[in-house]
């Protein structure tokens, strides 16, 4: 499929990347794993080369990555080999030992690099897929009132968008998404958040179900592969609501759909990156009717049934109890059902 950011065939169907699970980032019989301390610079011999399957050891890549950083004297030499950055591999999903990188695997996210520095990693470090500046803020809108501004990460390097994969009850769901401009996720063993919408779903057993913060559509697509007949995805970030929508297509062979339709073009998104009044982004033909909305949650009601609605509220502030609460209040005010906060 082609690829929203770089034009490139980088997006696969969602089986392919959980067909892959079980072997991307196992070793062949070949591949050497030597552990290295991050806590300490990596051994003055410097980095092995890629194994002949294509494979190399997370640890030596990283001592590759380091090399270059003392090579363009961004780093004396004296940094322990954590201080590289933070390695977000494509696609991401629970593991139980760290892995052996295919090429175009990883997304490096690196407070010290520079755009120079990141070029040569792109071309000199085949695992890297792209590079990122890390900034100690989380990209993307952070307040549900829309009341600070959002901000994003600088790509440096590459096609920043990979996948995570989240399993549920119901099966995997692949989530693409673009790195820079979306906080950091990783799928781990149990995910509460999905938990949680399992058992309301289960509990309630809505025909509509509403994820008025989706992100790049983690529950809403969780609610769509339990079956459930209409579920509505919004987001007042350009950069989830597009992804929510694009992530509907990568997973439509598990959806009781035809034809998912995207009405929007991300590049012209980019442009008014935070929408109040909600526009519809995608929607699907078939039996299934999920849709996607790039809006304020507070407006989301003028365009829901007048009927009993499963909401999730996965509101980023959610430690804040009042905000959690407020939130609540002014959905219930106007949207008959339940709602939640997952
Ligand atoms: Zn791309
Ligand atoms: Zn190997």
């Amino acid at each position: 499929m082609k690829c929203p950011v770089c034009g490139e065939d980088c997006v696969n169907e969602a089986h392919e990347l959980i067909d892959s699970m079980p072997s991307i980032f196992s070793p062949c019989p070949d591949c050497s794993s030597r552990i290295l301390d991050k806590n300490i610079p990596p051994p003055p011999e410097g980095y092995r080369k890629p194994c002949r399957c294509g494979k190399r050891f997370i640890d030596e890549v990283y001592a590759h990555l380091y090399a270059l950083l003392v090579n363009e004297g961004v780093f004396s030499g004296k940094e322990p080999l954590k201080a590289v950055g933070t390695p977000l591999v494509h696609p991401g999903f629970h593991m139980t030992s760290p892995p052996y990188l295919p090429e175009n695997s990883l997304v490096l996210l690196s407070s010290p690099v520079e755009k120079k520095v990141a070029a040569r990693m792109i071309q000199e470090v085949p695992e890297i897929r792209a590079v990122i500046k890390y900034e100690s803020f989380t990209p993307g809108v952070v307040d549900p009132d829309l009341a600070l501004p959002p901000k994003s990460y600088d790509l440096l390097a590459g096609c920043d968008i990979r996948a995570n994969i989240f399993s549920s009850r119901a099966g995997s769901v692949v989530l693409y998404q673009q790195q820079s401009k979306i906080h950091i996720e990783f799928p781990r063993w149990r995910n509460p958040k999905i938990d949680a919408v399992e058992r309301e779903v289960l509990r309630a057993n809505p025909d509509w179900f509403v994820d008025a913060f989706c992100g790049v559509g983690k529950l809403g697509l969780v609610g769509a592969r339990m079956g459930i007949a209409h579920v509505v995805m919004n987001d007042a970030w350009y950069a989830a609501a597009f992804w929510a929508a694009y992530n509907t297509l990568v997973n439509r062979e598990f959806l009781e759909v035809e034809d998912v339709r995207i009405l929007a073009d991300y590049g012209k998104m980019s442009e008014a990156p935070v929408a109040r009044k909600p526009k519809l982004i995608a929607e699907t033909e078939g039996e299934q009717d999920i849709r996607v909305y790039q809006g304020d949650f507070r407006e989301l009601h003028t365009l829901l049934p007048a009927e009993p609605v499963l909401a999730a509220l996965d509101i980023f502030e959610k430690r804040d109890p009042a905000a959690s609460a407020a939130a609540l209040q002014v959905w219930r005010e106007h949207v008959i059902g339940e709602a939640f906060i997952p």
